[in-house]
């Protein structure tokens, strides 16, 4: 069945504008960061492009041709940026215009002769399918490094198009969309343009529900941190708890010896300092995959995976040494703040977190009584300082 392209292309122009715009719009209202103006603007662009496109043989082929495609591939080489800006990686203004004009402007050397059509639709076909591959990739490293399910959607809607382009390039190169009437006469290349129609549409709603998904995942990592010390809270220390449980963990209690006194003589503003100072100490000594909670105040849980008694021992003597060694670089403290440590290890897997939160306070106690500045197991194993 043949499909009208002028049609397609009008159809495409009106759902870009319409897109753009709402992202426009959503960036003018300052909540949602710098992608939406990106986006919108490279929709629009794209819908200004195929609006110039559509209107071949009504208005001088300078307009319809020349400006229409320049404009559309334009538009979008900087649906890539876009990606990019939405990955909070650096994208340089000045840069982005000058790759934009390099790709886009040649495609006036096409334009010019009207029997290069094949040509011309090749040279586009080849930019888009590059941009989507590129765009793709972006999209799976979205992915891998936020989380994002949504981002793994974007990267799978750029999949059909990056082949379609490559169909639309064969069909180009073999001489099968050519010609220099008006938009052709080879069905494929109707229903290619009106599945691309699809797919630009439903990108710029997964782009939406990727923001949507992201600004709901740093909503749950605020409820769950410690805004001081950036360590998890009791909430987030319940919420990972679980994945910690099948791997024997040790519990290391924590808390900060003299810290009260620290406060009194140099102020809480130090005393902030000295947290945020403990926390990054720890989180230096820590594996990855280690938790840090902060349980109020001056006190901290670490939860350690998969060691034996003396390893998490040794563990939280390196904490504890780490942290002397920070503070005594901080100048002019009159208290040295130090750390009592009380490790707490269950030697099975899924142990219950209260008991094992239990013998690590005790321990922590023991080493408070036993004069502060010290690592005590809950086996009554003395650690000197
Ligand atoms: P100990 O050696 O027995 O642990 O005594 P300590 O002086 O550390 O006393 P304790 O642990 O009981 O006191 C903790 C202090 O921590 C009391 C409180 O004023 C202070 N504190 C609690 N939260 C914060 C905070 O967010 N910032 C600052 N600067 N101080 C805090
Ligand atoms: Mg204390």
């Amino acid at each position: 069945m043949m499909l009208d392209l002028r049609t397609i292309y009008v159809v495409s122009a009106m759902t870009c504008v319409v897109l753009g715009s709402v992202h426009l719009a959503a960036h003018w209202t300052g909540r949602f960061g710098r992608w939406p103006a990106w986006w919108g603007i490279s929709n629009l662009l794209i819908g200004i492009g195929c609006l110039a496109v559509s209107l071949r043989d009504f208005v001088p082929s300078s307009i319809s041709l020349d400006a229409g495609n320049v404009v559309t591939i334009a538009g979008y080489v900087l649906t890539f940026f876009s990606v990019r800006v939405f990955a909070g990686r650096p994208v340089d203004k000045r840069r982005c215009a000058l790759v934009i004009a390099c790709i886009s402007l040649p495609v006036l050397f096409f334009t010019v002769d009207p029997d290069t059509v094949s040509a011309r639709i090749l040279y586009v076909s080849v930019v888009c399918c590059l941009c989507d591959l590129a765009i793709l990739r972006e999209s799976v490293a979205i992915r891998r490094r936020e989380k994002l399910f949504s981002a793994a959607l974007l990267a799978w809607l750029y999949v059909p198009t990056a082949a379609l382009f490559v169909v639309r390039s064969l069909l180009a190169a073999s001489g099968q969309i050519d010609g220099p009437g008006a938009f052709g006469d080879n069905p494929a290349h109707g229903w290619m343009a009106a599945t691309a129609v699809v797919f630009l549409a439903l990108r710029s709603v997964v782009i939406v529900l990727m923001a949507a998904e992201r600004s709901r995942n740093e909503l749950i990592d605020l409820a769950h941190r410690d805004p001081l010390t950036g360590a998890l809270n009791r909430s987030g220390l319940a919420q990972h708890w679980p994945f910690k449980r099948s791997q024997s963990p040790a519990l290391l209690a924590i808390d900060i010896d003299n810290f009260k006194q620290l406060n009194d003589q140099h102020g809480h503003v130090v005393g902030d300092d000295i947290l945020r100072l403990f926390a990054r100490v720890t989180q230096a000594v820590l594996r990855p995959g280690d938790l840090l909670s902060r349980q109020g105040g001056d006190e901290f849980l670490a939860v350690l995976a998969g060691l034996t008694d003396a390893e998490a021992v040794h563990a939280a003597e390196a904490i504890r040494l780490a942290f002397s060694a920070a503070v005594a670089q901080v100048s002019g403290l009159a208290v040295l703040p130090t750390l009592s440590i009380g490790v707490a290890t269950s030697g099975e897997t899924c142990p219950d977190f209260e008991l094992l939160l239990r013998r690590a306070d005790e321990a922590l106690y023991a080493s408070k009584r036993r004069g502060r500045n010290r690592v005590e197991t809950s086996l009554g194993r003395e650690q000197a300082a």
